[in-house]
């Protein structure tokens, strides 16, 4: 097999070694006659995975102690309902920074369990920037101000988080574990694993343990974060298979030097294609003011449909997958996640220069 260099946007690429060596303990894991998503989620064996999971999760994005750490399902999508029931209760606000698709979603959705406001939104503007703090509007009464740090369709990233006067919650969902997070001012960080971590199924969620003395206990026991806390995710069937795939993900992460190696490798894949696009000339344009620009999801337009048309179709002899941005922005898009190696970004930028000098 001829593996595609994947540039999707979740699902995305795995760590090849990592792929081989589930195949390899798959059908009888570890000698218990049976595979791992057979066996009891009580079992020894798969206590041993979910605890070796959640401490190299905490390791590997350097948790402090006064923070918890939640396995959950229901993706992110979960966690926009999640978010305000548990922590707006009480007729307190979410204050939500809207910079691309997901961050209105989350507000939408956000706005079924509580009282929301938008505090920023780029959406008049296309979506191409963050605000400055001093544009984000947080009103009296605010629990939380909402951001997404990377919005994944639009290629738009904080650099920094703001400091606003009141906890930061975080969807972090596309760039989690490229960059590292300044705990302090987080009351919440939460993300579906499917981009930078392993398969889809589980959704990590970083919270402030003084945060969970104080949510909503008047919800259905899943809906309710504490009760995940008491039962360190073990409260129903976790979703085993895509624990285990995490963690094994992270020790990868972990044996490649981990947040420092990470960062660095993220910065230097997305310097490659923004090199890229910003030496043609205009042929390949991206929209976003360049300091907040996605390290994680690289948007560009070529000069014509027909162009970007005939630039997809051409990427796939070249075994480039993935390409097309998503359907409500059009044009293309390169999901450069944790395990997109250096060398696909490479193939990539080629083909981005042999297409440019064929169709100028
Ligand atoms: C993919 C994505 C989501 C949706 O995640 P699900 O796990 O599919 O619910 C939400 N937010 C961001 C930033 C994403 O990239």
């Amino acid at each position: 097999m001829t593996r595609v260099v994947n540039f999707g946007a979740g699902p995305c690429t795995l760590p090849l070694e990592v792929l081989e060596a589930a195949r390899d303990e798959f059908v009888d894991y570890h000698g218990a006659g049976m595979s791992l998503i057979e066996m009891s989620h009580r079992s020894a064996a798969y206590d041993a995975v979910h605890e070796g999971a959640m401490s190299l999760a905490r390791s590997v994005f350097e948790v402090p102690d006064d923070v918890d750490v939640l396995f959950l399902q229901g993706g992110a999508s979960l966690q926009f309902a999640m978010v305000p029931m548990n922590l707006l209760h009480g007729g307190a606000a979410g204050g939500y920074v809207v910079t691309g698709t997901w961050g209105r979603t989350a507000r939408a959705d956000a706005a079924h369990h509580g009282a929301v406001y938008t505090a920023w939104s780029g959406e008049d503007g296309g979506f191409v920037r963050v605000p400055d703090p001093g544009e984000i509007a947080v009103s009296a009464g605010t629990r939380y101000l909402h951001v997404t740090s990377n919005e994944t369709i639009n290629g738009v990233r904080f650099p920094d988080f703001p400091d606003v006067g009141v906890p930061l919650v975080a969807d972090m969902s596309s760039d989690f574990v490229s960059r590292r997070i300044p705990w302090d001012r987080f009351d919440l960080v939460y993300g579906g694993a499917q981009k930078n971590l392993g398969p889809a199924g589980v959704t990590v969620v970083f919270v402030r343990s003084s945060t969970l003395e104080g949510t909503n206990r008047d919800l259905a026991a899943y809906l309710r974060y504490d009760v995940h806390r008491t039962a360190r995710s073990l409260y129903n069937t976790p979703p085993v298979f895509a624990v285990y795939m995490m963690g094994k993900v992270l020790q990868w992460m972990a044996d490649r030097g981990g947040l420092d190696a990470i960062e660095a490798a993220a910065a230097e894949k997305a310097g490659i294609l923004y090199g890229a696009i910003d030496a043609s000339g205009g042929f390949y344009r991206n929209p976003v003011v360049p300091e907040h620009r996605s390290l994680m999801n690289v948007v560009f337009r070529l000069p014509s449909a027909e162009l970007e048309a005939a630039f997809l179709a051409g990427a796939a002899p070249r075994r480039l997958s993935g390409l097309k941005g998503h359907r409500s922005v059009g044009g293309v898009r390169a999901s450069i996640y944790n395990a997109m190696p250096v060398d696909g970004v490479a193939a990539l930028a080629a083909y981005m220069a042999d297409f440019r000098a064929a169709n100028e």
